[in-house]
């Protein structure tokens, strides 16, 4: 009896002790990430204890659970209006987007409690951090990164829709992601990290980093994160023991001959999170070091961060407020970008010697990399792009309310939108489609379009008491512009929103269209010689009776004007509009 109650008491004495360390610190080898219901009754023991520490959550995702934000506020204000107010920032992070890499679902639990022990909490910034972004990944546990090292199990990439949710920002297919924008929208961080581990070559640093590339971000923010953030932050991280160098994106996975920055366009979290003028930064650590340094170099990599935003949060929140000034009076905006071969920087960079020697699986050279062979050489580093397609923003975008999804997505977006109110006729700017490429196979549950080609006319539109106004004097300028001009890279265009204006609607029988066909080639000598020209350039028209009776049809007043007509309106000129 006596023995029994002693282990009780012993037991408690363990329990708690130790009811603060993550499943990860007490796992025996550290190889082990925390499951999701292990990560929320982390949180819910920790918010518990301290009450400097809330959850809050949002939405519901895919899986039918909630997605939980865990707030830590050193004055205890967890109401994002308030804390705006008082002029303090915001830290947004993001974890476990690819459940499969899994260091910041760790590294933030420890760093959300040593914040609280140690009562280092910053007193001008508000950390907010997304606990288990991909749950649903996350509860599909296993093996499927067969080139990481590490750890024991882990969640799977897609989620319960089997969707990447880092391609879904703008689609916005899932639920995870509507519920992780209404986080975004409506704690408006200045400063945004997704943690995530990397694939590709192999080379000595335990991390790499990937911030908004500079061309792309708006050039104040541009300013400050290339000179002083982003530098600061890979000197503090190789003060730390964790040297960092840029994402390693190279020809072959060779990084020996020069490597790409990466272009996070819009689908990308940090890509739309740029639209919206937030700092945003990508840690990946690399797959084939140990699981733990992982862990460790991305909580080493939060603190610098939170670090410089708590020194600089004054100046971020003086940067955040031009560059949204400066976009709402931005005239032009790049809608896809393509990398500038001829100008390159250099770095020095530590990798290992790649080689190639026999497969064993095919007999055909294979490439390795030989550990026993470190070097530090300097390598060129592409790291500019130029505007591919551009587009001057209209006065306004009138989006006709039949276009529901969008509105409900500008709504989340906090796009300030006003409704006409009544049915009325406008003089506007209205596109058509003359040409688009389409994947053959279903990208992230889509025919993406790229290579949009548009034509254009000026003249009376039809619109209808309700539909939308989106006057383009917005922060959220890039936003709009990028989602509603169809050549954007991520255009809802190209995500297929508008695929319905893509096909006819009304067709005609030949032999019923023939006399019509006659008929107007006699009342109108123009069209016939339209047809005629036609003919004498195209011999295979000339000898086709069906191509010849289509032209005719096209160019009749029979054609549906709807067809390949881009639906949302571009106001060009200074109108007086009634609006409700
Ligand atoms: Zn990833």
């Amino acid at each position: 009896m006596k023995t029994c109650i002693l282990t009780l008491f012993a037991c408690l004495t363990v329990v708690a002790a130790t009811a603060q360390l993550t499943p990860f610190e007490l796992s025996k080898d550290k190889n082990y990430t925390a499951t999701y219901p292990e990560v929320i009754s982390y949180y819910t023991k920790l918010a518990k204890a301290n009450p400097q520490m809330k959850l809050i959550n949002y939405g519901m995702t895919d899986i039918g659970k909630p997605l939980t934000l865990v707030v830590l506020s050193r004055d205890k204000v967890f109401d994002p209006a308030l804390i705006k107010k008082q002029n303090k920032r915001v830290l947004l992070i993001n974890n476990g987007i690819h459940p499969g890499e899994p260091e910041g679902i760790d590294a933030n639990m420890m760093f959300a409690r040593d914040l609280l022990k140690k009562n280092t909490l910053p007193k001008n910034v508000v950390i907010c951090i997304v606990a288990l972004y991909n749950i649903d990944g996350s509860l599909n546990r296993g093996l499927s990164r067969i080139n990481q090292n590490g750890p024991s199990a882990y969640g799977f990439r897609g989620n319960s829709r089997n969707l990447d949710l880092n391609r879904d920002f703008i689609k916005a297919d899932s639920r995870n992601t509507l519920a992780l924008e209404e986080i975004i929208n409506t704690w408006q961080p200045e400063i945004f990290l997704d943690n995530h581990t990397s694939d590709g070559a192999d080379y000595q640093y335990v991390m790499t980093l990937i911030e908004t590339q500079k061309d792309k971000q708006n050039p104040i923010l541009a300013e400050y994160t290339s000179k002083t953030l982003s530098p600061e932050l890979y000197k503090r991280m190789k003060k730390s023991g964790f040297e960092m160098t840029p994402y390693v994106e190279s020809e072959e996975n060779i990084p020996d001959s020069g490597i790409v920055s990466f272009l996070e366009t819009p689908r990308f979290a940090t890509g739309y999170t740029s639209q919206h003028n937030i700092i945003s930064y990508i840690t990946e650590t690399h797959m084939l070091k140990p699981f733990d340094k992982r862990v460790y170099a991305t909580y080493d990599f939060m603190q610098a961060l939170v670090d410089i935003n708590e020194r600089d949060a004054k100046l971020i929140g003086e940067l955040k407020a031009k560059a949204d000034e400066q976009v709402k009076n931005q005239k032009t905006f790049a809608l896809n970008w393509q990398l500038d071969t001829l100008h390159y920087d250099t770095l020095s960079f530590k990798g290992f010697t790649a080689g190639y020697k026999p497969s064993e699986v095919s007999g055909l050279p294979r490439l390795y990399y030989d550990r026993s062979k470190p070097f530090t050489k300097t390598i060129k580093y592409y790291d500019n792009y130029l505007p591919e397609v551009t587009a001057d923003k209209p006065i306004a975008y009138i989006i006709p309310q039949a276009w529901g999804k969008i509105i409900d997505l500008y709504k989340l977006n906090n796009v300030v939108m006003q409704r006409l109110a009544h049915d009325t006729s406008i003089f506007m700017q209205t596109y058509y489609i003359s040409d688009y490429k389409t994947v053959t196979k279903p990208y992230e549950g889509h025919y993406l379009h790229s290579n949009v080609k548009i034509g254009w006319y000026n003249g009376q539109a039809k619109f209808y008491a309700g539909d939308y106004v989106v006057y383009t004097n917005q922060a959220l300028n890039r936003f709009i512009v990028e989602t509603l001009e169809p050549q954007g890279i991520d255009s809802y265009f190209a995500w297929n929103f508008f695929d319905s204006v893509l096909a006819e609607k009304e067709y005609y029988s030949p032999y019923v269209f023939e006399d019509v066909a006659a008929a107007l080639l006699k009342k109108d000598p123009g069209l016939r010689k339209k047809l005629d020209d036609e003919k004498a350039k195209n011999p295979a028209m000339a000898k086709s009776a069906e191509a010849q009776l289509n032209f005719v049809y096209r160019h009749s007043p029979y054609f549906e004007k709807t067809y390949l007509r881009y639906p949302v309106g571009r106001l060009m000129r200074n109108t007086q509009l009634d609006l409700k």
